[in-house]
């Protein structure tokens, strides 16, 4: 995940930084409009901007980066200029926290924002893509057919690469409340069916795997 950070206040564009790179988030960031233009456009998923920017509004900055690509923006302002933010959602803004702000609830608020964006976005690990809007899983280009459990199973673990999930992660996320009644193997049975269909050799899998005592993870 690529976030574009347009702030000018030296100590905050740095303290943005560090923390969205504790998060797992890759940033670029940039301190003026001028400096955005410059170094912003390579497929950032999400951009923070300061609406009071040294040479301009980030209002107008984000008018203009959104006509070379559609991104998702979350603005910081001052107090006072809390009547542009009205401004900035007519313009497609989708969020915006006022200064001075906790970095947690920031945090929070760019991984709805994200999340809300990633809702129609393909998802891919390897050959696998899994195509949100439509339901579908393809392997190299071939369609892999799965039952709504295996499928939504297989969303989570994608929405989640790299990171490892419990079985009470997986039955509160894909089985939500009937996880409570669901038998204790219920987990491990559906992984095993899903990597029949998703591995090359489901006995020894590489996209979904085991994490000994704790449960699993999917990566490359
Ligand atoms: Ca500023």
């Amino acid at each position: 995940m690529l976030i574009g950070i347009i702030e000018d206040d030296k100590l905050l564009n740095h303290a943005l930084e560090l923390a969205l790179g504790k998060e797992g988030y890759h940033t670029v960031c940039a301190r003026t409009g001028k400096e955005a233009r410059r170094l912003l456009g390579r497929g950032e998923d999400l951009l923070v901007i300061d609406i009071g920017l040294p040479d301009g509004n980030g209002i107008g900055l984000y008018q203009d980066l959104r006509r070379t690509y559609n991104v998702p923006a979350l603005f910081l302002t001052a107090r006072d200029e809390e009547s542009d933010m009205l401004r900035a959602f007519e313009e497609g803004a989708q969020d915006y926290v006022v200064k001075p702000f906790s970095m947690k609830v920031l945090l929070k608020r760019i991984e709805v924002v994200l999340n809300r964006n990633m809702g129609g976005k393909v998802i891919k690990c390897g050959v696998l893509s899994l195509h949100p809007e439509r339901n579908q899983v393809f392997s190299d280009g071939k369609e892999v057919i799965l039952t709504a459990k295996e499928y939504q199973l297989l969303e989570y673990f994608m929405r989640n690469q790299n990171q490892v999930l419990t079985k009470e992660n997986i039955l509160e996320n894909v089985w939500g409340v009937d996880g409570e009644f669901v038998v204790d193997n219920t987990v491990s049975v559906t992984v095993n069916r899903l990597r029949k269909k998703i591995e090359a050799n489901a006995k020894q899998p590489v996209y979904i795997r085991n994490v000994f005592g704790i449960g699993y993870r999917m990566g490359e």
